[in-house]
C-alpha cells in the first residue's frame, strides 16, 4: 500500500476526462478551452472522452470538429439519448486513463478543480469527489427536495451517500474497473460509486450556474431518478409492509376481540355502516400502496432480467494527428 502511494507521488498518470453531452452546442468551445488548459498545465498525458448522448442540435458536429483538431479527443456517439447515467457508463468503458475524471459538459463542474483532485490522488486517495459548498444557483424547491432525498437515502440504505456530491470526481483506474464490473442495468452512478468504497475524500467547490443551454432535468425525471436510487440500494420499502401488516393485524385482532365480547355481553348491535366503510377503505388503500411498491421493484427486476445493454454506441470517432478518418465502434 505504501509503495502504491509512493509510486503516485512522482507519477505522471494518463488522465482521462469523461464528459457526457446532450444538446450542449452552446458550451462546447468554452468547455474544451477550459479543460484543455487545465490538462496541459498538469504536464501529464491526457485524453478527453466525449459521449454524445443522442443530441439533436449541432453538438456532434462540434465535437467532431474539436476531435479533428486534437487527436487526444475521442467522441462516442450513442445511438440515441440514453440519459446521463448511461452516457457516463459508456464514457467510463471507453476511457483508458490511470485516473478518470467525470465532469459535466456545461461547466457547472469547474475544470480548475481537476488539479486539486490530482493532488489528493497523489496523496494516496483513490476517489476524490467534488462537494457543492453552496447551492445558491438552485431554486429553493430543488434544494429542499435534494436535502430530503439525501436524508431518506441515508436512512434507508446501508450505503451512505455524501450529501451534495454529484458525479464530478476523479477515480483511480482500480476503482473505475470495479465500477465497470457492476452488472446492473439501473445505473444510479452516485450510489454505485459510494458502494464500491475505496479511500475517498472530498474537495469543496461553489457550483456556478449553467454557462449556456438548459438543464435536462425536470422534477418528474428527478423523482424517477430518486426512485431508481432508492430501489437499487434498499429493500426497506418492500420490507416495511411486513411490519405495517403485523401492526394492522394486531389492531384488527384487538378490535375483533372487543366486538365479540361486546356482542356476548350486550347482544347484537346492527348499525355499523360507517366503521365498516372506514376499515374497508383503509385496508384497501394500504393494500394498493403495498402492491404499488411491489410493482416498483418487480418492474426493475423485469428490466434487469432482460439484460439489455445499458447503451448502444453508434460510432466511435478519433482522428489521428494529420488525418481525418473515422472508424466504426463496437455496437
Ligand atoms: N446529459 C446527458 N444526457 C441527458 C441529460 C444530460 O448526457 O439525457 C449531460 C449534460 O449534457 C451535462 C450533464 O449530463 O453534461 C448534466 O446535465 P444537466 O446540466 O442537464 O444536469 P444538472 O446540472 O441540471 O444536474
Ligand atoms: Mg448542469
Amino acid at each position: 500500500m505504501q509503495d502504491h502511494i509512493m509510486d503516485r507521488r512522482n507519477a505522471q498518470p494518463l488522465i482521462s476526462v469523461v464528459a457526457p453531452f446532450y444538446n450542449e452546442e452552446l458550451v462546447i468551445d468554452q468547455f474544451f478551452r477550459q479543460v484543455i488548459a487545465v490538462l496541459e498545465a498538469t504536464g501529464s498525458e491526457w485524453e478527453i472522452v466525449c459521449v454524445d448522448d443522442g443530441s439533436r442540435d449541432r453538438t456532434l458536429d462540434q465535437l467532431l470538429a474539436a476531435a479533428r483538431a486534437n487527436p487526444a479527443i475521442k467522441v462516442l456517439q450513442l445511438s440515441r439519448n440514453f440519459g446521463k447515467e448511461a452516457a457516463l457508463t459508456a464514457g467510463l468503458e471507453a476511457s483508458g486513463g490511470d485516473v478518470v475524471v467525470l465532469i459535466d459538459a456545461d461547466l457547472q463542474d469547474p475544470p480548475t478543480l481537476i488539479s486539486q483532485m490530482l493532488e489528493k490522488w497523489r496523496e494516496g486517495f483513490d476517489v476524490v469527489y467534488g462537494v457543492r459548498q453552496s447551492r445558491d444557483q438552485d431554486s429553493l424547491a430543488k434544494r429542499v427536495t435534494a436535502r430530503g432525498f439525501y436524508r431518506v437515502f441515508n436512512q434507508l440504505t446501508p450505503t451512505p451517500l455524501p450529501a451534495n456530491a454529484g458525479d464530478f470526481r476523479l477515480m483511480d483506474r482500480r476503482v473505475v474497473d470495479r465500477v465497470r464490473q457492476l452488472p446492473e442495468r439501473t445505473r444510479f452512478m452516485k450510489g454505485l460509486f459510494a458502494w464500491v468504497g475505496f479511500r475517498s475524500t472530498a474537495v469543496a467547490y461553489d457550483r456556478p450556474g449553467r454557462q449556456a443551454g438548459q438543464s435536462g432535468w425536470s422534477y418528474w425525471k428527478l423523482w424517477n431518478f430518486a426512485l431508481d436510487g432508492l430501489t437499487s440500494f434498499s429493500t426497506m420499502p418492500l420490507r416495511v409492509w411486513t411490519y405495517v401488516g403485523l401492526t394492522v393485524s394486531l389492531l384488527a385482532f384487538l378490535y375483533a376481540s372487543f366486538l365479540v365480547l361486546r356482542t356476548l355481553v350486550a347482544g347484537v348491535d346492527l348499525p355499523g355502516y360507517a366503521s365498516l366503510m372506514v376499515v374497508m377503505l383503509f385496508l384497501g388503500g394500504i393494500q394498493l400502496i403495498s402492491l404499488g411498491v411491489i410493482g416498483e421493484y418487480l418492474g426493475r427486476v423485469f428490466i434487469e432480467v432482460k439484460q439489455r445493454p445499458v447503451y448502444l454506441v453508434d460510432r466511435v470517432y478519433q482522428f489521428p494527428a494529420g488525418q481525418s478518418e473515422s472508424r466504426d465502434g463496437p455496437a
